[in-house]
């Protein structure tokens, strides 16, 4: 199986990347519900984040934490929102979305 997130992770499809090491990526949702939105994903593919080992959840987290501080330095924002939702990608994802006020999303 190899998901369009493992496609865009391998170059395979293009995507505008905000970060990467050797077992995460992380790049800008190409349907941003607000400015700066952002997809952190581990290359490995799993379709569920609760299913990953505790070491690459532990890993996925401190990762998307330091993307989250980047955004936080990069875009304008109170905040940095988390979701994971996972209705549309059968690849486990965070959505990482700076936030200023409520009148600011799209949902
Ligand atoms: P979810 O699976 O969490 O419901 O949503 C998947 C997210 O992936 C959506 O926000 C959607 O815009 C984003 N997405 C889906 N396909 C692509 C793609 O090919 N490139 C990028 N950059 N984002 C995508």
């Amino acid at each position: 199986m190899s998901t369009i997130f493992s496609k865009i992770a391998a170059g395979e499809i293009p995507s505008y990347r905000v970060a990467a090491d050797e077992r995460h990526y992380a790049f800008l949702d190409i349907n941003p519900v607000a400015p700066g939105h952002v997809l952190v994903i581990p290359r490995k593919e799993d379709d569920y984040i609760f299913h990953l080992s505790d070491d690459d959840y532990q890993a996925l987290t401190l990762f998307a934490k330091r993307v989250a501080e980047a955004i936080r330095e990069a875009v304008p924002c109170k905040r940095v929102g988390v979701a994971v939702i996972g209705l549309e990608v059968p690849h486990t994802h965070i959505h990482l979305i700076p936030i200023n006020t409520e009148a600011d999303m799209d949902f």
